[in-house]
């Protein structure tokens, strides 16, 4: 019996150990069809609590790739809410990814510049949590050669997507049903869906539409990781 449980265990084991996602090279979509990953870029922001309040209504998991200072302010600033608001989407099971420092355009950088963009995230991520993500998603999607092979020594996992809801030309409350339209056409299954929980339109309209829309077709709300067979385990790197 007892041989028998390792076996399973094994083989399990094995099974987990393939699914992992690849590192250095750009990956767009989900490998489990039966999935979607909603994905919010460049917060936190003012309305991201608010988010996080719809997720957790709605009983979904989300991605938040994290922009940790530019205009914003720096996240692990404790005279702000940006520490909080990073332990909150932790604590409710969501998974956090960088999306750098400044929200800097990777390709037209020097490679120090570059590496600085990166590395000064997971500094502040270390600062607010003590750890910090191994999944990356460049600004403005744009990594060339030498950015990949820096993601590739960093060990980093990098996310693009496949469907974009284009909610930053649509921030307008007269215009969000345009990024509403765009998500029905789209997404049938297996996506990485693009949005901003730095625009309010997005937060308090897109979102639940996005939710109801994907759970009529049948479709499961899950992070990246888990999209990609990591059920959290490689999320993240440094102490705990
Ligand atoms: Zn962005």
């Amino acid at each position: 019996m007892r041989r028998l449980l390792t076996s399973i265990m094994l083989f399990l084991g094995a099974k987990h150990v393939a699914a992992q996602a690849p590192i250095g090279q750009i990956i767009t979509g989900c490998s489990d069809p039966g999935t979607i990953a909603l994905t919010f870029d460049d917060g936190p922001s003012v309305y991201t609590p608010q988010l996080l309040d719809i997720l957790s209504a709605n009983g979904v998991k989300a991605t938040f790739f994290i922009v940790g200072g530019g205009w914003r302010g720096a996240i692990d600033d404790w005279s702000t809410q940006w520490p909080s608001i990073l332990q909150r989407i932790h604590n409710e099971g969501h998974q956090l990814a960088s999306h750098t420092y400044t929200h800097a355009d990777l390709s037209s950088l020097s490679w120090d510049a570059m590496h600085a963009e990166v590395g000064n995230n997971e500094n502040a991520f270390m600062n607010v949590l003590g750890f910090f993500p191994t999944y990356i998603r460049p600004p403005y999607l744009s990594c060339s050669g030498a950015c990949m092979d820096m993601m590739n020594n960093m060990g980093y996992h990098v996310i693009n997507v496949n469907v974009d809801t284009k909610d930053y030309e649509n921030t307008d409350s007269s215009m969000i049903w345009v990024s509403k339209q765009k998500f029905e056409a789209e997404v049938w299954g297996g996506n990485i869906v693009l949005a901003h929980d730095i625009h309010e339109q997005t937060v308090v309209s897109l979102t639940q539409f996005m939710i109801d829309t994907l759970r009529a077709r049948g479709l499961r709300p899950v992070t990246v990781g888990e999209c990609l067979g990591d059920w959290g385990e490689g999320w993240y790197r440094g102490g705990r």
